[in-house]
């Protein structure tokens, strides 16, 4: 793949002598070389981006929406080839990137359509004498830092609004997955984005949010990653307090209750676990069975996992690519067997899976009998690793649902609708599922609570993100 290059400032694609190589997860091949960006090119895309809102922010809605709407059809039509792009680089079965590259290209069609609805506010005064508007405007230059693990729709859901509220972006994508991030910012560019209102930095990661968080012209850093990153974020962003958006770790429970439909809630729960191969920040982490629906579901379980078939992502039929790197394997091998010798029994997997394929493979796996102090039940695995503990009482399993610092997305399966609202109410998540696992939507406000992240990203309150509501109070002549 041609990628010389990868560093995109002020409406210019440029190179670097310094190169990162990026590869494939599944055949561990190096798939293309993109420049190694630092503190220079963060600095000049800033000052493009700064020098690019003065006219970004003064054109209409309905003019940005232009360059949104095209985009979103230019993506739609490759979308079978970004799909590609993205599996080399990710790993995830090709069915699944294209549906992600899909999602993708929603967030830019729903934030064309809101770009010129940033309605303002008239408040009634009580003084006679007077007049009070509230008229939102752009934050600015919006710093995005975005994860590896959905490669493309992590960075539309953060500049789709952004651009249409009129900032400008500088964005720094995962070291692991460029490639999406170059093919997005072709489109916009070709789409009529002009100079400098998108700019793309790949590269030192430190170096590129180090230079972000210390410029007082970026006042508002978007990002998506892990909880730890994202509290260096906070702290170091209190010099300029700068705005943020942070769209953080999960830890998310399953509660399948005894009047859930059982055949659904073993699809979806291994729709949940397994996609993306556990590598979500909104998958199922840990499934709560009631006692009276335990052997049900663990025999149904047992048997659909038997069928799950693992493979490269490219390959017709696979359901589960590679995992990212060593690392990843390596953490879910220590939650299992931490889980072992706390006394979990293996039910299916629970090794590395060598298909004859050279990358980072792991079987899907399920555990049972695990207990509250096991690492899994208390970590982001993110992998292949599912633990499953049951219980019989509603007011318990919530109890244990909520004792976690994460509160990202939880699911219950339940066919009683009470149950459903007095649970959903209880749950101390930003998201809340029933018999629903699938909850990102354009539409709709993701985002988690607690230690999960601040803010919104889809629907008007991700738009809200990337506006200033500015209070303007006139004095009227008798
Ligand atoms: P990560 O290690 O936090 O990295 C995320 C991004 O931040 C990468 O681009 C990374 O670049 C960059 N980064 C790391 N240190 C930085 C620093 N000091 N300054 C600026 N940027 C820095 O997370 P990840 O492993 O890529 O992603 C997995 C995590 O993301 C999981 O915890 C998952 O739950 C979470 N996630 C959350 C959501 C959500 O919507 N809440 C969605 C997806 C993923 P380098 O890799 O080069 O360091």
């Amino acid at each position: 793949m041609t990628y010389d290059k990868s560093i995109f400032i002020n409406g210019t694609w440029r190179d670097l002598k310094e190169t990162e190589t990026v590869y494939n997860p599944a055949t561990l091949e190096p798939v293309a070389k993109v420049a190694y960006g630092g503190k220079a090119e963060t600095e000049e895309a800033i000052a493009a981006a700064l020098k690019a809102f003065k006219t970004w922010r003064e054109m209409t809605g309905r003019e940005r929406s232009g360059i949104l709407y095209k985009a979103h059809e230019l993506m739609l039509e490759d979308a079978e080839r970004l799909g590609e792009i993205l599996t080399t680089e990710q790993g995830k079965p090709l069915k699944e990137a294209i549906g992600e590259v899909k999602g993708a290209a929603s967030f830019l069609l729903w934030y064309a359509e809101e770009a010129s609805r940033t309605y303002g506010e008239w408040i009634p005064s009580s003084a006679r004498s007077k007049r009070l508007l509230v008229i939102p405007q752009p934050v600015g230059v919006v710093g995005a830092i975005t994860p590896w693990n959905f490669p493309a729709s992590m960075i539309t859901r953060k500049i789709a609004p952004a651009l249409a509220a009129g900032c400008t972006v500088v964005l720094k994508p995962a070291p692991e997955t460029p490639l999406s991030a170059i093919e997005i910012v072709r489109i916009l560019e070709k789409a009529g984005m002009p100079s400098g209102v998108v700019n793309l930095v790949t590269g030192d990661a430190e170096a590129i949010g180090n230079t972000m968080l210390t410029s007082k012209d970026v006042r508002l850093i978007t990002f998506t990653g892990s909880t730890e990153v994202g509290k260096h974020l906070m702290r170091e962003s209190a010099d300029h307090v700068k705005k943020l958006s942070l769209e953080l770790g999960g830890h998310a429970p399953i509660i399948v209750f005894d009047d859930a439909d059982i055949d659904k809630a073993v699809s979806l729960a291994l729709a949940s676990k397994f996609r993306n191969n556990g590598q979500t920040c909104i998958c199922a982490n840990r499934v709560y069975v009631h006692e009276a629906v335990k052997q049900t579901f663990n025999q149904k379980l047992t048997e659909k996992v038997a069928q799950l078939k693992i493979g490269d992502g490219l390959a017709e039929g696979t359901d589960l690519g590679p995992l990212i790197n060593e690392q990843a394997v390596q953490k879910v091998q220590v939650h299992l067997e931490d889980a072992a010798a706390k006394g979990a029994s293996i039910v299916s997997g629970g090794e590395k899976w060598n298909g004859g394929m050279a990358g980072h493979f792991y079987q899907p796996t399920i555990l049972s009998e695990v207990t509250d102090d096991m690492l899994v039940m208390n970590e982001e695995t993110f992998g292949p690793l599912m633990p499953v503990q049951t219980f019989r009482d509603e007011d318990v399993a919530v109890a244990k649902a909520n004792d976690t610092d994460y509160g990202l997305a939880a699911y219950i399966f339940t066919e009683t609708t009470s149950r459903a609202i007095r649970v959903a109410e209880k749950l101390e998540y930003g998201i809340v599922g029933v018999n629903d696992v699938f909850p990102a939507a354009a539409e709709a406000p993701f985002g988690g609570i607690k230690q999960s992240g601040v803010g919104k990203e889809g629907g008007h309150h991700g738009m809200d993100e990337f506006l200033e509501k500015k209070y303007v109070t006139i004095g009227m002549e008798d």
